[in-house]
């Protein structure tokens, strides 16, 4: 089963790796092409300062993006409340929220609700989604973000009420470098999902176009004895 589990993860790998080396490829031509006829031509290349500017931006964000997948991945498991998580992910994404007309709201559950996270993976996932959803809306929009429990599962749902996605995309949202943004990676689902499976959650996504779009993303609770464990081996 280990075996198993290693050629999977390689054959992962080996499908981003020549993904990436195409997504890398078609602005590096871009930019030569773009520096070859100036030259050739005397042209000046301010005129193309801007795109070519842009293209090597898309270029590290991929490579910096990627390297979540690559990375060896360490991850640091530690009990930990959603709700104080999902209160962090607020506090970070408010200015730029607003920068976008949009609001966050955030329906609160008074309860603890304790899960096994890695609390960065948990921040960045959260980031993502609610990233997405200021892109995704036009001005003055609103994320709604909502906590709750059942005896084994936790559940956080993030819904904003932006554009919607057509249904012959939403199977493919999570794919790596699937992306409709101009300047998009299409990465940042990918390891979205990534993460959540790491946490032996789930990950699904509903829409309606012109309506909006709901992720769900459920956590196992930590069992009330493991907790224990954990406080006494403390
Ligand atoms: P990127 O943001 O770089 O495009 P992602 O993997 O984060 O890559 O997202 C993939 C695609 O999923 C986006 O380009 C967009 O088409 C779609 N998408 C994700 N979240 C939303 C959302 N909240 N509303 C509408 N479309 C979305
Ligand atoms: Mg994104």
């Amino acid at each position: 089963e280990e075996h198993m589990l290693r050629s999977e993860k390689l054959r992962v790998v080996g499908e981003l790796a020549s993904g990436m080396a195409h997504e890398i490829r078609n602005p590096l031509t871009t930019v030569k092409g773009f520096l070859q006829i100036s030259k050739a031509n005397g042209y000046n290349i301010e005129n193309w300062y801007a795109m070519i500017m842009d293209e090597i931006d898309r270029m590290s964000d991929l490579t910096a993006e990627f390297l979540q997948f690559s990375k060896p991945h360490r991850i640091d498991f530690q009990v930990d409340s959603l709700h104080e998580c999902v209160l962090k992910v607020i506090a970070l994404m408010e200015s730029e929220a607003t920068r976008f007309g949009h609001e966050i709201h955030y329906q609160e559950w008074m309860d603890p609700i304790l899960v096994w996270m890695d609390q960065d993976k948990m921040i960045q996932l959260l980031l993502n989604i609610i990233k997405n959803a200021c892109e995704a809306m036009v001005e003055n929009g609103t994320i709604h973000m909502q906590l709750s429990r059942d005896p084994k599962n936790a559940t956080l749902i993030i819904a904003d009420n932006g554009p919607g996605i057509p249904s012959e995309q939403l199977e493919k949202i999570f794919h790596p470098f699937f992306t409709t943004k101009a300047a998009g990676t299409g990465l940042g689902l990918s390891i979205c999902y990534k993460i959540v499976q790491d946490h032996n959650g789930t990950l699904e996504v509903e829409s309606e176009l012109g309506k909006g779009t709901r992720f769900i993303i459920t956590f196992p609770l930590v069992e009330e004895h493991s907790q224990n464990e954990k406080t006494a081996f403390l």
